[in-house]
């Protein structure tokens, strides 16, 4: 997101070849020329609101020694920061200890507003400290949901939600969020934002056919 002021930056994705991510998911992130078609530079980023603290979201933060966009500060929620640094945990050594290390790290605890018309709002589950990010345009919603389906039906659960009964329960309440709000949510892995604006209309998960809400793809 941009203003005359600057540019906020919402996760930042797999990271380069090589990556623990990329290593992972068998594909690089494609960030840096990403930004740049979009005539953003790394310096012109003054936020970086991570919605969690998993590889796959926070592997172009650092080059493992330096924050990759040295301007900005990089946000996170207090429960998130808790659980990462509770034990060894590779993606904090790597992705966010030299951020915390060169005093860029922000940590907030519960909603806050950002300014820009930017709020950060807590949506657990996935992971502890899980967060989604308000805009006036779309709710980005990080892993709230993983799967189109899951805008139909928010009692699916995807493998890696954590504390499976609360993610339920944000994904729901990010749903009738966006559904108030009059937005789509644009979450990291779907490849197109969903309109949830009739969510819940007919009931969850009992009518309708869900194909609005959910295409076939691939994630
Ligand atoms: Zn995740």
């Amino acid at each position: 997101m941009t203003d005359e002021r600057g540019a906020t930056l919402v996760d930042t994705g797999i990271g380069p070849a090589g990556g623990a991510a990329a290593e992972w998911l068998g594909t690089a992130g494609r960030l840096p020329s990403l930004l740049e078609q979009a005539g953003v530079s790394a310096t012109e980023i003054d936020t970086v609101i991570l919605t969690h603290v998993h590889l796959d979201h926070t592997g172009w933060n650092t080059d493992g020694v330096a924050p990759r966009f040295p301007q900005a500060t990089y946000v996170v929620q207090q429960a998130e920061f808790d659980h990462v640094t509770a034990g060894p945990n590779p993606t904090y050594e790597r992705q966010l200890r030299p951020i915390v290390e060169t005093g860029r790290l922000r940590i907030v605890d519960g909603k806050t507003r950002l300014g820009k018309g930017i709020e950060v709002v807590p949506a657990p589950g996935h992971t502890p400290g899980h967060q989604v990010v308000v805009t006036p345009r779309a709710v980005l919603g990080g892993d709230v949901l993983v799967h189109p389906a899951q805008a139909q039906w928010p009692e699916l659960l995807y493998v890696y939600e954590r504390e499976p009964e609360v993610a339920i329960a944000s994904r729901r309440e990010v749903l009738e969020l966006a559904k108030a709000l009059g937005v789509p949510i644009a979450a990291a892995h779907p490849h197109t934002p969903l309109d949830v604006t009739s969510y819940g209309v007919k009931g969850r998960g009992t009518a309708g056919t869900g194909r609005g809400l959910c295409p076939s793809q691939r994630i």
